[in-house]
């Protein structure tokens, strides 16, 4: 009788072919998170994935934050394995179980089985029947309820047999890097880190891009998407963070555009810049954080002339249906919000015109746009200069 933690991972065992280097990518983060835990190993199970401690005392306040936020796990659960698996040893072992856990109380309880192991002699119902028999004739204070019960004991039969009733959900989704790769857009602000967690969930690698504007934009703003992506990364798994020296093209934007289009000017350059550095790097979208209707440089015709600045790369705009209450409870639920609301400024406020237009038309901004001599020269150089983290 060993504690182990069982990892449930959802979408992946759907995918076929994929499941493999889906479930193989996953080891590799988990394993990347427990990186200086030296005594923790993890393996496959069938549909499941295991982490064992070697010297036996596993720390699960210590390992369960570290695997429970990594895209793909839909839940982790803290139990115990049983190699030998007899129904004489089940029923023995969670006896023992109920009652190191749940001694002295008045509880409810209920035994469930999941049976992968075909083999088994007695069917799911069987052994949930004997394990709950024997559980309640063997220890004080229980009684069953099937419905609403306060203790779910679960008895899971795979190549050995687990015993769990906690059950610690995580995001689900899928781990990162199982689905090519996309470049995000990432200010300081709310949205954004928002845009990337949901690009991540859905597997896709991801590189987040920061435009930097000193002196109009401090080191603390910078600070704080540094600190940003380090959050974002519990659960992705590592990816590069390319900070981008900005204020050239920002100044000469500034001198050169009318000033109520100065945004979408910015936003185009960005988009140019992103991609650049996008197709330097094998990545094939660029994300923003972009809702509709929020703000003026993020209207319908304004998305439209931003857009055509990407020439050969899709832009994906993963909260375009989200209010703003849904995108600043996801932040908090993934715990970037307490980071974004620090009051550092961001390069675009920097410049913003007293009267931006809310509905620029694209044929004018392309035009203008094709007299600015000067910027691919200026957006080739910020992008050469930029530091990778
Ligand atoms: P956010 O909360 O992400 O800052 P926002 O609602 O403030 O978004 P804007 O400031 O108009 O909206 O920015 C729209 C999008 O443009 C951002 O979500 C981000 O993808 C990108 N963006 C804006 N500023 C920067 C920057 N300094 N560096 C990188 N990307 C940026
Ligand atoms: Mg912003």
């Amino acid at each position: 009788m060993e504690n182990i933690l069982l990892v449930k991972y959802g979408e992946i065992a759907m995918r076929g072919k994929n499941r493999y280097l889906v479930e193989n990518q996953l080891i590799r983060i988990i394993i990347k998170n427990l990186e200086y835990l030296d005594d923790y190993k993890v393996y496959k199970e069938q549909g499941r994935l295991l982490v064992k401690c070697e010297t036996g005392n596993f720390d699960y306040d210590e390992v369960i934050p570290k695997i429970v936020n990594i895209l793909g796990v839909v839940a982790v659960c803290p139990g115990i394995e049983l190699r030998e698996k007899t129904i004489e040893n089940i029923r023995n072992s969670a006896l023992r179980y109920m009652k190191k856990n749940y001694s002295g109380k008045t509880l409810t309880f209920k035994v469930e089985t999941k049976r992968s192991d075909k083999k088994f002699p007695l069917d799911s119902r069987e052994i949930s029947a004997d394990v709950g028999g024997f559980i309640l004739h063997g220890m004080d204070g229980l009684s069953v309820d099937v419905h609403n019960p306060d203790i779910t004991l679960m008895v899971e039969l795979r190549n050995s047999a687990y015993i769990y009733s906690s059950l610690i959900k995580g995001f689900g989704g899928l781990p990162m890097g199982t689905s090519g790769k996309a470049t995000v857009l990432m200010s300081g602000g709310i949205d954004s880190p928002v845009a990337a967690f949901m690009t991540a969930k859905r597997g896709v690698e991801i590189d987040a891009v920061y435009f930097d504007s000193p002196p109009h934009t401090s080191e603390r703003a910078r600070q704080k998407v540094i600190d940003l992506a380090e959050k974002l990364s519990l659960y992705t798994g590592k990816f590069n963070l390319y900070i981008v020296p900005f204020t050239e093209v920002q100044h000469y934007l500034y001198n050169n555009v009318p000033p109520e289009k100065i945004t979408i000017f910015l936003k185009r350059a960005m988009i140019k810049t992103a991609e650049k550095i996008a197709l330097e790097t094998n990545s094939l979208a660029l994300v923003t954080g972009d809702s509709i209707g929020q703000v003026a440089s993020q209207t319908m015709q304004a998305i439209n002339s931003i857009n055509s600045a990407a020439k050969e790369l899709t832009i994906l705009r993963p909260l375009c249906g989200f209010d703003k209450q849904e995108i600043v409870d996801l932040a908090k639920k993934i715990d970037t919000f307490e980071i974004s609301i620090q009051p550092y400024e961001d390069c675009c406020t920097v410049f913003v015109p007293k009267h931006p237009e809310t509905k620029p038309k694209k044929s004018i901004i392309e035009k203008i746009e094709s007299r600015l001599y000067e910027l691919d020269n200026l957006i080739s150089k910020a992008c050469k200069n930029r530091k990778t983290i």
